[in-house]
Order: C-alpha cells, then sequence, then structure tokens
C-alpha cells in the first residue's frame, strides 16, 4: 500500500478521486500514508518542530460565523480586550523561552482605533525584542492598506482560513450580508499574498454538509493559490452557536479526527516544503492529537502563551485544551512530548518556510 500512496505523491498527479480516497483510508491502509506523510517531513525539512507563541488577546469580534463560540452574536461570552502592557509582556516571554515566533490572535474588528493599535503594537514588539521574534497576524478580513500598513511596521506572515473553498457550503456556515462574503475572504487572501506576507490559510475539517469530495477540492485549492503555510483542524461544535442545530449530521469526534491526520498528510505529499501546524483542534479531541499530526508531517506548534486568567473567554469551540493552565506548564510540556516521537524544537528560529522564498523568486 505505502508503495501505490508513493507511486501516487511521486507522479503529482492530484485530482479530486485520488484525494477523497486518501481521505477515506483507515487501518493499516492508513498507516501507511501517515507514516508517508511523516517520511516526507523528515527528507524535505527534517526533524525540527517550530514554535509560535499564541496570544490570543482579545474576543470581541465583530462577525457572527455560525461555527465560532466567540462570534459577536454569542451573549453568554465575557468579552475582554488584554492591555498592551500585557501583549507585550507575552512576546517577551515567547523571546525568552526561544520560542523564536509570536502569533497575534483575536477576533474580527477593523475599525480605525483597532488598525491603529495594532500598528502601534507591532513596531513596539519589534522594538523591544531587537526585531528577533518573527511575528504572524491572525486578524481576519483587512483593506490591503491595512495589510500592507501592519506588513510595513514588522508583521511578516498572515494566516487567513478561508474555512472551505467550495462557495456553496461557506454561505452554509455564515449569514448571508457583506460583512460575511466568500469572494471578500479569497480577495482578502490574494491580497495578504501581495503584500509579501508568507501567506497561510486553512480550513475546518468535519463541517455539517461536507464531503470527502469538498475536502479533496480544499487540498487542490490550498495547492493551486500557493500558500506558504497551512492551519487546519477538525471542526468541534460548541453550544452556544446556530451550527450547534446542526450535530446530528456531524461525523463522529474520532473521525473528524482521523480525516485531519490524513489531511495533513495528503498535504505534506502534495506540498513538501510549507509549513503545517499541528492545531489545537486535534489535541481537543485527542490527548496526543498534535504529537500525531507531526508524525504525520506537521512541523509546527503553536503553544498558547496567552495569560491564563483569560483563556476560558477564548472558546472557539468546546473542550478546548490548556484552557486553565498557565504558559510555563505548556512550554514545558511540549518539549518533552516532541522528543518522545523523535523530533525537537526548533528553538530561537523564525522556522519561515522555504516555500515562500521558492515563490518571490518565481
Ligand atoms: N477572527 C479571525 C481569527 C480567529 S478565529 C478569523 O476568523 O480569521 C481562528 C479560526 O478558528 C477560524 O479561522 C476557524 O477556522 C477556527 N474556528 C472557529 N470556530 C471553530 C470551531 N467551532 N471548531 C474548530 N475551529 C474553529
Ligand atoms: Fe469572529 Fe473569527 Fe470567530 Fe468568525 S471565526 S466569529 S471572525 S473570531
Amino acid at each position: 500500500m505505502k508503495r501505490d500512496i508513493r507511486e501516487i505523491a511521486e507522479s503529482g498527479r492530484w485530482s479530486v478521486e485520488i484525494l477523497s480516497q486518501l481521505l477515506s483510508l483507515r487501518g493499516e491502509a492508513q498507516k501507511a500514508l501517515l507514516l508517508l506523510g511523516g517520511e516526507y517531513l523528515q527528507n524535505y525539512r527534517g526533524r525540527e518542530v517550530y514554535y509560535r507563541g499564541l496570544v490570543e488577546f482579545s474576543n470581541l469580534c465583530t462577525k457572527d460565523c455560525f461555527y465560532c463560540g466567540i462570534r459577536k452574536g454569542n451573549r453568554h461570552t465575557e468579552r475582554y480586550d488584554l492591555p498592551d502592557e500585557a501583549i507585550i509582556a507575552a512576546a517577551r516571554f515567547a523571546l525568552e523561552h526561544r520560542y523564536g515566533s509570536l502569533v497575534l490572535q483575536s477576533g474580527e474588528r477593523d475599525d480605525p482605533a483597532f488598525v491603529d493599535r495594532m500598528d502601534r503594537l507591532l513596531q513596539i514588539i519589534k522594538k523591544e525584542t531587537d526585531g528577533k521574534l518573527g511575528i504572524t497576524l491572525s486578524l481576519g478580513e483587512q483593506s490591503p492598506e491595512t495589510y500592507r500598513r501592519w506588513f510595513n511596521s514588522g508583521a511578516h506572515r498572515y494566516l487567513l482560513r478561508i474555512e472551505t473553498s467550495d462557495e456553496t457550503l461557506y454561505r452554509q456556515l455564515h449569514p448571508d450580508n457583506d460583512k460575511h462574503r466568500f469572494q471578500k475572504r479569497m480577495e482578502c487572501l490574494r491580497s495578504i499574498q501581495r503584500v509579501g506576507y508568507q501567506t497561510g490559510t486553512g480550513v475546518m475539517i468535519g463541517l455539517p454538509g461536507q464531503t470527502l469530495n469538498h475536502l479533496a477540492e480544499d487540498l487542490l485549492f490550498i495547492k493551486t493559490f500557493d500558500v506558504d503555510m497551512v492551519g487546519m483542524g477538525p471542526y468541534i461544535e460548541h453550544e452556544e452557536t446556530p451550527l450547534y442545530d446542526r450535530r446530528s449530521e456531524l461525523w463522529s469526534l474520532q473521525e473528524r479526527f482521523l480525516t485531519s491526520l490524513n489531511m495533513v498528510a495528503c498535504l505534506r505529499l502534495m506540498m513538501p516544503d510549507i509549513n503545517i501546524a499541528a492545531t489545537t483542534a486535534m489535541q481537543a479531541i485527542d490527548p496526543v492529537g498534535r504529537e500525531k499530526a507531526i508524525q504525520a508531517g506537521a512541523n509546527v506548534i503553536m503553544p498558547n502563551i496567552t495569560p491564563s486568567n483569560h483563556r476560558k473567554d477564548y472558546l472557539l469551540y468546546q473542550n478546548k485544551p490548556c484552557t486553565d493552565e498557565g504558559a510555563d506548564d505548556c512550554s514545558h510540556c511540549l518539549s518533552i512530548r516532541l522528543e518522545m516521537i523523535g523530533h525537537h524544537p526548533g528553538y530561537d528560529q523564525w522556522g519561515d518556510s522555504p516555500h515562500y522564498f521558492k515563490r518571490m523568486q518565481r
């Protein structure tokens, strides 16, 4: 089986049919796929896993995505917005713990006060950390000017998941208004790439109404869009969201998890030189989910370094792990966990995706 999959991978002829078959593999055949994903990672990128300290600095959000626990319409979430000093302290923490990079993530806002604040914060973090810390932003849809401004102030990677590359499915997951258009999301992704960011996208896996063909199309979309980094993980329902009403249609959590592993392995075979995150949602289902993702080809972990008194309020989905731990516990347990599976942390490195540099030369 491994030989057959290897032949498919080496031929580079990816299609919806082939990919949906690979995504459906279970048992021994699945093992072969995951092993090959791990082998490609080792051959193309080595055994280093890069850390990005994740700061979920605010759950204020102007949008109402049907799947997300911090959507504007959820009145049962205590809203918070960390003060600048706390965000800067988290950046210092990342540097001191040799994480190499920082991810700043929050609910979506595009008002001038927010845009200015981020701009200022980026400059301060760059200065305070002597330009040593790589900075990734995950702040949703913004204007091309805003993306450019933040890039010029020191952010060099941007994550904006397409969530699903199927416009019909996208419409079922979002309200029907101008704030939630598929085409807008697509334009934003293009604009991020054009500004010069290392560009990251991704999808949720196991959404109601989603099929293996949709996921196969997602993989082809990611490859065609030529992104540099990908974060994808299982969709996990949240009681206080409209999508919860469709929970009877969902695959079991285990199925969502196993399909996510196959997604990681397939993508590693399709795009060997990109960065792929072992996402927190995978760990929410399986206590060693992130380690399994790394063994299947992922090479980035985003340890949560949000000051812990607010972790419980950034609940995108239920059973989110590490919501009651301090950042220290997380950094310690992570390196031990990595070493147990024969990988090691890429301390003090930005861990950029070589794909980006090749893309820029073209
Ligand atoms: N507001 C920004 C960043 C925060 S949300 C944005 O939307 O881009 C970050 C990601 O969390 C989303 O892209 C989505 O893929 C994921 N997410 C939200 N709700 C989720 C859920 N219920 N299960 C799994 N992932 C979810
Ligand atoms: Fe807001 Fe992002 Fe959640 Fe959508 S996914 S509601 S934009 S935080």
